[in-house]
């Protein structure tokens, strides 16, 4: 539906030039709830401005629906966008400020009561139809924002970190809310957030940006099994990293070494997730370490215990705090460590 191609942004001449955007390309499909995530100045907004319009591209091309759209005014693109501040008209009522774009595009008043009615119901405000837009609390006000931004129906919901603005606790049902209504709208969403944990539960795909590059593209699941490289990997969940040296398929950790088949000869990074680090000798298939206990963490479900390799290289492990299970780990003990070789993940640089 959605075809970016080759797209780069910079700002600036000469010296104080900025690359935002390096050639990045990807499609999006329709009905896709797709975010773009990655830590402050990666370029998201610049990504989501350009498909806006409210900016033009310094190269590249902008294809909706099989049509290049980079040269087309904002107000003519089949797109809208939802901003951190909601941007209500405050003297207006709630139902006003979401009849406003259809009013605006001229529809009749037995179109617009309907559909600014049933927009309301799918974000549980219509009890509020009523009430002025200024006397509603934020994450209200964010339902209103939303529902204006839905009702006309744009082919694309741009949403520019929607939700940093609310607390914790609302936070989290607004993004369970947000899914709900993607999906039962059937709308295509581009989501920004710098916040992982919000883009792994809610998108269908996400793209990890770093540095004006688009670093991989893939389902929350993959991202969190398969990272791409060391970026996306220390980016997306926590990671555990290993210096190692592979020769034949065979990689040497410390005084360990394990068969990895996608191992290339010569010095390698390992990653492995600290769930996935057993605190046993006893594992299939492992590679074994030998370590040092030097912190627990209590998380209430789980405990963290952090550990020191011989060599000094720090690992965290995470175990489930099942009930009635007794403290077994202390401080300052050597034990031995096993990394089952389905877990570990031979990782590159970034780009
Ligand atoms: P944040 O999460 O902080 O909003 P971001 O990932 O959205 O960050 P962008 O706002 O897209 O990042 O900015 C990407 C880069 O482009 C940054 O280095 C930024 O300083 C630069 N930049 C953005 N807008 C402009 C501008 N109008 N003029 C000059 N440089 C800009």
């Amino acid at each position: 539906m959605l075809d970016i191609r080759g797209l780069s942004k910079r700002f600036g001449y000469g010296k104080g030039e900025v690359t935002a955007l390096h050639e990045v390309s990807f499609k999006i499909a329709e009905g896709e709830f797709f975010t773009l995530l990655g830590p402050s100045g990666c370029g998201k907004t610049t990504l989501l401005r350009l498909i806006a319009g409210f900016t033009g591209p310094s190269g590249g091309s902008l294809v909706l629906d099989g049509k290049d759209i980079a040269a087309m005014p904002p107000n003519k693109r089949p797109v809208n966008t939802v901003f951190q501040s909601y941007a209500l008209f405050p003297h207006m009522t709630v139902g006003q400020n979401v009849a406003f774009a259809l009013e605006a595009q001229g529809r009749p008043k037995s179109e617009i009561e309907p559909a600014v009615e049933k927009m309301l119901t799918l974000v549980q405000l219509l009890h509020l139809k009523n009430r002025k837009s200024s006397e509603l609390s934020g994450g209200q006000q964010q339902r209103v924002a939303l529902a204006r931004a839905l009702v006309a129906r744009p082919r694309i919901l741009l949403l520019d970190e929607p939700l940093s603005a609310l607390d914790m606790k609302l936070r989290k049902d607004m993004q369970i809310e947000l899914k709900r209504l993607q999906r039962e709208t059937g709308l295509t969403f581009i989501f920004v957030t710098h916040d992982q944990e919000e883009a792994l539960t809610m998108s269908d795909r996400i793209a990890v940006m770093s540095g004006g590059h688009v670093q991989q593209i893939a389902t929350p699941r993959e991202l969190y099994d398969r990272p791409a490289n060391r970026f996306v990997a220390g980016f997306i969940g926590e990671s555990n990293f290993l210096s190692a040296n592979a020769s034949g398929g065979v990689v040497q950790v410390g005084e360990g070494s394990i068969a990895l088949a996608d191992a290339k000869d010569g010095a390698q990074t390992l990653m492995i997730r600290p769930e996935h680090v057993v605190l046993s000798a006893n594992a299939p298939d492992a590679l074994q370490l030998q370590a040092t206990v030097t912190q627990l963490v209590f998380f209430g479900t789980d405990t963290h215990v952090h550990l020191s390799l011989a060599d000094g290289t720090k690992l965290v492990a995470r175990v489930q705090n099942a009930l009635h299970a007794g403290q077994t780990l202390s401080e300052g003990e050597r034990i031995t460590v096993s990394l089952p070789a389905k877990a570990l993940r031979v990782v590159k640089d970034e780009e």
